[in-house]
């Protein structure tokens, strides 16, 4: 019996100019580390036994009616422009469809070189395999828009970066992978037919209510909008918000030097490459706004009028930041347990996180603290947290159930860097106890289980990860 997909592509349909056909390069000793079998159900695909999941997850042995090919796309990489990327290590399988009715992308990561893998090897190394594995899983339990993964294989074969590493590939699924440096490769190159053929395939595959290009903008802008919301009320940074990793579904994409932050600091960077801050945790809604001004300068360019069209793209982009405001606000009042809106909750957000920065407060801990009425110990001065706790509890008198919204928003689970990092030594040693650990627990991430206290303990000093580093 072999791994049965019922593949469904369209993708592959839009012609050569999107796409580079491309076998995977197959791999000496490929074993199955992970496979996941809720996703599997979701998309229709029917397993087999596990050597054979193995080689078709390595790239050894193609499915029928994959149509394996490497995307074409351009992007701004830390704000300079770069006007042909492409998958240098993935090949997009295909599509299928979901038992929700939902078009997903089945995509091999590290499956070797492609036209675009430029001076890189074209593979992965076990560590940011398993990573994206668990970070990307985890995001989707906290019910943040994400690609999601399918499957793990260990290669057998050395990956070379700083020494020599375990090679791995992860199965990543996507609603689809167009980004707006997918957009950006087209006018950069004045391939305006492509640009517009690219549009309408986005618009049909994404927003099939948005009319024209324009109206691809502001969906592309509403999905953006809940995204980085979404992000910044779990504590999320992303670390490489280029334009080549912003997705135009509106999913979490490209899980590189990814965190999630222990001690609140606004301005926390992770990404080893991040020397000036461009990426800093609350920088996500600017850089959010920038990418999509990249955009809609790609977009335009196949309109007929366009000055007619900046002006309605501006307004557009500039609606986006309180647009982002708003639903931060909305998620972080939820995080204190608060439905109802009130003029001054604005005030109480911010002056809370004042407090948490100040007093060095453990994000995550410090929200779940807040609704057992234990929080002040998550502080190293308890006194300053006091008075504003009291603003809280009047505020929050008013509210029908706090307890259980903040129960239901503020997760007691995140992905926390030191065990990742504890995660990642151990399995390249052998041992995926912790993997596997880590899957189980973050899946429920909302829940308090038993014998898992140490996952949500912060990292001891000794522990703290200062910086991760690109998944390459
Ligand atoms: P990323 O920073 O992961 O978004 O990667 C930026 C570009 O570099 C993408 O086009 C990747 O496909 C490509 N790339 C990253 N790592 C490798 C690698 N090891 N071999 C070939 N291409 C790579
Ligand atoms: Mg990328």
């Amino acid at each position: 019996m072999t791994v049965q997909v019922p593949f469904d592509n369209t993708f592959a349909q839009l012609g050569p100019g999107f796409y580079r056909k491309q076998m995977p390069e197959p791999v000496v000793a490929p074993q199955l580390v992970a496979f996941n079998q809720d996703l599997a159900r979701l998309l229709q695909v029917a397993p087999a036994e596990v050597s054979e999941m193995a080689e078709v997850f390595a790239g050894n042995r193609m499915l029928e009616g994959a149509e394996p090919l490497a995307q074409t796309y351009a992007g701004h990489q830390f704000g300079t422009f770069n006007p042909q990327l492409g998958d240098g290590r993935a090949l997009l399988l295909g599509e299928v469809l979901g038992q929700d009715g939902r078009r997903y992308d089945i995509q091999l990561k590290g499956s070797g070189r492609t036209p675009f893998s430029r001076q890189g090897d074209g593979r992965a190394w076990l560590g940011p395999v398993l990573r994206e594995y668990v970070i990307s899983e985890a995001m989707h339990a906290l019910g943040v828009p994400t690609t999601r993964a399918l499957a793990a294989v260990t290669t057998g074969e050395t990956v070379w970066r700083e020494g020599g590493m375990p090679g791995a590939v992860l199965t990543r699924v996507a609603a689809s992978h167009l980004r707006v440096g997918t957009f950006q490769l087209f006018a950069a190159h004045g391939r305006t037919a492509e640009l517009k053929q690219l549009t309408d395939y986005a618009i049909a595959r994404h927003y099939p209510q948005a009319e024209g290009p324009l109206g691809l903008l502001r969906s592309v802008r509403d999905a953006q909008v809940g995204l980085i919301a979404a992000w910044m009320s779990v504590g999320f940074i992303h670390g490489v918000m280029n334009t080549d990793n912003c997705s135009i579904s509106g999913e979490t994409i490209d899980y590189g030097p990814c965190a999630f932050m222990d001690t609140y600091r606004a301005e926390q960077v992770f990404s080893s490459i991040d020397r000036t801050g461009r990426y800093a945790y609350a920088n996500q809604p600017s850089i959010a706004v920038w990418n999509l001004a990249q955009l809609a300068t790609a977009l335009i360019q196949q309109l007929d009028d366009p000055q007619e069209a900046v002006e309605e793209a501006t307004a557009i982009i500039h609606a986006m930041p309180s647009l982002i405001e708003a639903e931060w606000l909305r998620l972080f009042r939820r995080k204190l347990g608060l439905l109802s809106m009130e003029s001054g909750d604005l005030d109480l957000v911010s002056d809370l996180l004042q407090l948490m920065a100040e007093g060095q407060a453990d994000f995550t801990n410090t929200f779940c603290a807040l609704s057992e009425g234990r929080a002040a110990g998550e502080f190293q001065d308890p006194a300053a947290f006091q008075s504003w706790q009291q603003r809280w509890m009047q505020r929050r008198a008013e509210e029908p159930d706090p307890e259980a919204v903040m129960r239901a928003s503020n997760p007691v689970y995140i992905p926390r860097n030191h065990r990742i990092e504890e995660m990642i030594a151990a399995a390249v040693s052998g041992d995926f106890t912790m993997f596997h650990r880590l899957n189980t627990v973050l899946a429920s991430p909302y829940l308090r289980q038993p014998d898992q206290d140490d996952l949500l303990r912060p990292p001891m000093p000794d522990e703290v990860v200062k910086a991760t580093f690109c998944g390459t």
